[in-house]
């Protein structure tokens, strides 16, 4: 996955609003300064969902803090 979905427009219906796990709801909440300074490509990110944000971010594998709120409980 080279490169992530930034699009954030829904294709989904407007109609229906389904539930929050409905995949290319989530914002991209961006890279973890630590990725930014190990310069991790996407493909040696994982993505890690904040809960708080509604958001997904990316860092390195073991990083569990949440890089816009601090948030670690997922
Ligand atoms: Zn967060």
């Amino acid at each position: 996955m080279s490169a992530r979905d930034d699009d954030s427009s829904d294709p989904t219906p407007s109609s229906g609003k389904r539930a929050a796990a409905t995949p290319g709801s989530f914002k991209d909440l961006g890279l973890t300064p630590l990725a930014v300074a190990l310069e991790l490509s996407a493909e040696q990110t994982n993505g890690h969902w904040c809960s708080r944000c509604q958001g997904i971010w990316f860092g390195y594998t073991l990083e569990a803090e949440c890089p816009v709120c601090g948030n670690r409980n997922g």
